[in-house]
């Protein structure tokens, strides 16, 4: 019977069906950072276990990592005693882990593909929402709780309900200066924040077919922002060409193998959906949100809606958003003065998001009044921009060059909003406190419309930079 490839990883990780109705699951590859694995250590050592999978299990810091000095002891008490019980617990129980001293530092859900770890057909968890990201590999791939990563660590599985499989087609062509994050973003917008709950997202269609694996990650990292449980795109050429030489990736002839089985794990041309949405790629623009969750969202040339024009629930949200963000229903998104400029985070802080924002940038200047980051998601990233001279670029033009982690887009660190200022920012979440300050506010966009931001001070239409619209 033909299949779809969420319906082919569970069923090659199948351990047995629970009499509770969830699946027991065999999770290929467990990716842990020094935030929510604590406490799961703990209970792991209170019982007198041990990591059922160390070689599967692979550690990373980044959420509480300064990025502007990382010198230890660090200068917050609560970052540093996590950090020291990472690594103790990855010492104790035999784990690798990219702490400060290694070249593969960085962000849990960059430094899983750039290492080769994150494959095709792969079940993947880690305890962070965005694990979603690796789907762009065509893997199954799980944000779980502390409790799960618990499971995870003694036995390796974890027990998920089954999920139905939504197909998100976007066919045609991209307008120009609008990317992967818009993409996600629009699909978001006419879906909801939870229209994908219970779902799994497939995204195809030859927009997405056409997108280099960086832009696939953007794309699926934020299918857990529409309420998708996971979101995945189908392993093709693209896909095998990324993976070829990457450290963790099979090579020689097992790479030839890997790909064959690889292959096979794409959804079948006749697969069954439970549902299919499309979109036409020629039909988005720039977006940016203007409220509190990633679903309130306009295209850089609309203007934020008006409550009165809405009824129900709807009208209710829209107005505690509007009483938040204190913007006035009606007027134009564009030309909202920003006080922050932050590119970085596991949505868009890759090479390709660095390029897009160096072309922006170059030879122009921050606006005075504006503070502006640059956060390379991985060590890796970094060296690779500095290889470059996009470093450069940007100290030019006035942004600050980081080391890499999550920085600004979680706020468990150094880099936080102050009081009411509003952040022009690539990441993916714009919850009330999401950037640190409980009263700061959020506008999520691509890396290019938050450079044209800084620039000019204000949201602005990335086209009138680089089309001349
Ligand atoms: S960048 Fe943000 S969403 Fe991504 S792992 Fe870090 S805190 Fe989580």
């Amino acid at each position: 019977m033909a299949k779809n490839l969420l319906q082919k990883v569970w069923d090659a990780h199948t351990v047995r069906q629970l009499p509770n109705g969830q699946t027991q699951l065999f999770i290929g590859l467990h990716l842990i950072h020094e935030v929510t694995s604590p406490q799961a250590f703990a209970m792991i050592r209170e019982r007198g276990w041990k990591v059922a999978h160390p070689e599967r299990t692979v550690a990373t810091v980044d959420h509480i990592v300064p990025t502007h000095d990382q010198s230890r002891p660090f200068a917050d008490a609560l970052a540093e005693e996590m950090m020291t019980a990472i690594e103790k617990n990855c010492r104790d129980f035999g784990l690798k882990l990219q702490g400060l001293d290694s070249d593969h530092q960085g962000i849990v859900h960059v430094i899983g593909p750039e290492m080769g770890l994150t494959q095709p057909g792969m079940t993947i968890a880690c305890g962070d929402s965005h694990t979603s990201t690796h789907g762009a590999f065509g893997a199954v791939a799980f944000g779980i709780g502390t409790s799960q990563v618990r499971d995870v660590l003694a036995s390796q599985c974890l027990a998920m309900n089954p999920l139905k499989v939504r197909r998100i087609e976007v066919n045609g062509e991209l307008p120009p200066s609008t990317y992967a994050k818009d993409v996600i973003l629009a699909i978001i917008r006419k879906l909801g924040v939870k229209g994908g709950v219970g779902y799994a997202y497939e995204f195809a269609g030859d927009a997405i077919e056409r997108m280099n694996m960086e832009e696939r990650m953007s794309v699926c990292n934020m299918s857990i922002e529409g309420g998708a449980r996971v979101g995945y795109v189908n392993p093709d050429e693209t896909t095998f060409k990324y993976l070829q030489g990457k450290m963790h990736a099979p090579s020689g002839e097992a790479f030839d193998r890997a790909t064959q089985w690889w292959k096979t794990m794409a959804s079948d041309a006749d697969a069954q959906y439970d549902d299919v949405v499309e979109l036409a790629a020629s039909e988005i623009e720039p977006m940016v949100t203007w409220g509190i969750n990633p679903g309130q969202s306009v295209g850089v040339g609309e203007s934020i809606p008006d409550p009165a024009s809405l009824s129900g629930a709807e009208s209710t949200s829209v107005q505690e958003a509007l009483e938040f963000m204190g913007f006035d229903a009606g007027s134009p998104i564009a030309g909202t003065r920003i006080d922050v400029a932050f590119v970085g985070s596991c949505t868009n802080s890759r090479i390709s998001d660095l390029r897009e924002a160096a072309r922006i940038v170059q030879g122009q200047k921050v606006a005075s009044h504006v503070k502006a980051l640059i956060v390379p998601g991985s060590r890796q990233v970094l060296e690779e921009a500095e290889s470059e001279g996009l470093n450069e670029i940007f100290v030019d033009a006035g942004f600050e060059w980081r080391g890499a982690g999550c920085s600004m887009c979680l706020a468990m660190n150094p880099d936080k909003l102050q009081g009411r200022e509003v952040c022009a920012s690539s990441s993916n979440r714009n919850f009330k406190g999401r950037q640190g300050s409980p009263t700061g506010r959020t506008l999520l966009m691509s890396p290019a419309m938050v450079a044209a931001a800084a620039i000019a001070g204000e949201v602005m239409d990335v086209r009138q930079v680089e089309c001349g619209v």
